[in-house]
């Protein structure tokens, strides 16, 4: 019942050039019906990225916003922007925003209320460090992250969570499809303690998805999908991504 989705997580990649040649590839080869495509380039490519995919089923995100509507908050862009442009999704809380940008949960949260507000959809990132695992503490870190940012969030409809181990981002090492099952379970149970529907709500996987490692992962009961980074850059391995969430 839950459509599977599959978002590219761009990162601060791409040309022009690259963009046209990548969303290209993407709109002519189709996506199928059945699962929900969604592309996250940098702010800048919006604009294009929205006109390339305006034939296609393809939809565009973008990979953070402000909290705030608007104001004197140099460098930021605000929801409600993004959405007048046409975009339909926004990444929030991705760790890279959390490590290299200090955002906590206070600001997340801000920021995903800002997001609700806009009606962007919001794919709002958890996910424990390699230390954190070896702890034997990523289940508390994920259900601390969820609670600290949702709680106080009045509308969560619609809302898409991606399990991002930090561990497992760009470096290659992927959870097992039992490590990432295990944890989507159980972040299942955690929202239906925070009064989100669990049987309705998407939860992603993300970190180091491949054509390799995308079926076997999407085949877990819990797993509705993802949000893949590297592989979202090269139009035939995202096709493949795509091709196996079906
Ligand atoms: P990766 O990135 O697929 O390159 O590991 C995933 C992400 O950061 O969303």
């Amino acid at each position: 019942m839950r459509q599977p989705l599959v978002a590219g997580n761009w990162k601060m990649h791409g040309s022009a050039q690259s963009v046209s040649e990548l969303l290209g590839a993407l709109v002519e080869g189709g996506v199928p019906e059945a699962v929900e495509v969604v592309v996250c380039p940098t702010y800048v490519h919006l604009p294009q990225a929205i006109d390339l995919c305006r034939a296609s089923s393809v939809e565009v995100g973008a990979q953070d916003c402000s909290h705030a509507v608007e104001g004197a908050y140099t460098g930021e862009v605000a929801a409600p922007m993004i959405a007048e442009l046409g975009c339909q999704w926004v990444i929030i809380g991705h760790s890279e925003r959390r490590a290299y940008h200090g955002e906590g949960e206070d600001l997340i949260s801000a920021k995903l209320k800002a997001a609700m507000a806009a009606g962007l959809k919001p794919i709002f990132c958890v996910g424990e460090t390699r230390e954190q695992r070896e702890a034997d503490e990523a289940e508390t870190v994920v259900a601390a992250q969820l609670r600290g940012a949702l709680e106080s969030v009045d509308t969560l409809a619609g809302l898409v969570i991606a399990y991002e181990p930090v561990w497992a981002i760009g470096t290659g090492l992927t959870a097992t499809p039992q490590q990432a099952q295990d944890m989507h379970a159980f972040i299942r149970g955690e929202l239906a303690g925070l009064g989100v529907d669990p049987a309705a709500t998407r939860v992603l996987y993300g970190g180091s998805v491949k054509p390799g490692n995308a079926a076997e992962l999407f085949a877990q009961q819990d797993i509705d999908g993802a949000l893949v980074g590297g592989a979202a850059l090269v139009a035939e391995d995202f096709q493949a991504i795509v091709t196996a969430a079906v």
